[in-house]
């Protein structure tokens, strides 16, 4: 069947373009993509020194499934953000409940010797000669370590064993060498908690001074980037309302699918209307006029996220570096 161009695995399917220059792949380990033909060249000129960033991309990859990835993707792997090792874990978590939907019931986690040997079989051998059972234990083995962001068995049990079960207490083993878990009482409160808010939304809300001057960063970067991710962007004094702003504001970003903050001016509601994203949960993506340009500082808690910073007579840039960063983060949208 092949390999998968991404990160070597074995591939389920593979169709060849056809009129519209793009493969599509189906990876044991990255799930479904797409890959338009220039991507595809791209790709296969990569060395061995992208290996990390092919890691985050077959994740990313994972995260969204169906994306398509186009040359403008490749260009700009190093701007994918590896989570923090509690997100890992948690995307981990997440992922083992909606596998395996119901209360109660056992998911294989197999162990590191398991694992290992597994994938030193797959190396050696190629996936159609190993046993069944090595079949099956890759089967599960390679979606596991591209969900965790995993380079290998011994990050994966770690997370697993050390972090979910052990620290957390969110799977319950019957014993510590036990192959099987279940996901625990506790464990299922912080699923339930943690549900990320409004996936079928196709709302951005964008944050941002409602000051002429910045008119144009709205009209020809803001608003573009966000339609052509595939959502639909909505400003709060363009938006028609009867009732109070603040309550209209808070309404509308329980609805939303994340914020697009500006954070230009060093405007309260903008530190608001992000603060209280953050807090539902929703994906906030961060921009500002370039520290070159601007005339004040970032606020010490929002300076350390990756913010997009934007050149008045740049903004094409902003614009294609938003859709960008919104179909990395959240895929394309349903617009
Ligand atoms: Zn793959």
């Amino acid at each position: 069947m092949g390999q998968c161009p991404i990160c070597q695995y074995p591939l389920n399917e593979y169709h060849e373009p056809g009129d519209r220059d793009v493969y599509i792949f189906d990876c044991k380990k990255c799930g479904k993509y797409s890959i338009t033909g220039t991507a595809s060249v791209m790709l296969s000129r990569f060395t061995e020194k992208r290996a990390r960033e092919l890691m985050f991309l077959s994740s990313t990859v994972r995260h969204n499934q169906g994306m398509q990835i186009s040359s403008e993707h490749l260009r700009h792997l190093d701007e994918i953000r590896e989570p923090s090792f509690g997100e890992r874990a948690e995307q981990l978590l997440n992922y083992f409940s909606s596998a395996h939907p119901r209360v109660g019931e056992y998911i294989s986690i197999l162990d590191r010797m398991r694992m290992e040997s597994a994938l030193t079989a797959l190396n050696n051998q190629g996936y159609d000669d190993l046993t069944a059972d090595n079949q099956s234990r890759i089967d599960l083995i390679l979606p596991l370590l591209a969900v965790s962001w995993s380079e290998n068995a011994d990050e994966l049990e770690y997370l697993i064993r050390e972090y979910l079960y052990r620290e957390m207490g969110y799977l319950s083993l019957e014993d510590d060498q036990s192959i099987q878990a279940r996901i625990s009482p506790h464990g299922w409160d912080v699923i339930n908690q943690h549900l990320p808010g409004n996936p079928q939304s196709d709302i951005a809300f964008v944050a941002m001074w409602f000051d002429d001057q910045l008119a144009p960063i709205f009209e020809t970067a803001i608003k573009p980037g966000i339609i052509d991710a595939g959502y639909r962007p909505i400003r709060i004094d363009q938006h028609e309302h009867i009732n109070r702003i603040d309550d209209e504001i808070i309404a509308l970003l329980r609805k939303s699918r994340f914020v697009v903050a500006d954070f230009t001016g060093q405007r309260g509601g903008v530190y608001f209307e992000s603060g209280f994203a953050l807090g539902l949960g929703l994906p906030v993506f961060w921009i500002c006029n370039d520290p070159s340009e601007a005339s004040e500082e970032l606020h010490f808690d929002v300076n350390h996220y990756n913010f997009i910073f934007w050149k008045k007579d740049r903004l094409d840039i902003l614009r294609a570096a938003l859709t960008r960063r919104i179909e990395a983060e959240l895929g394309k949208g349903p617009r």
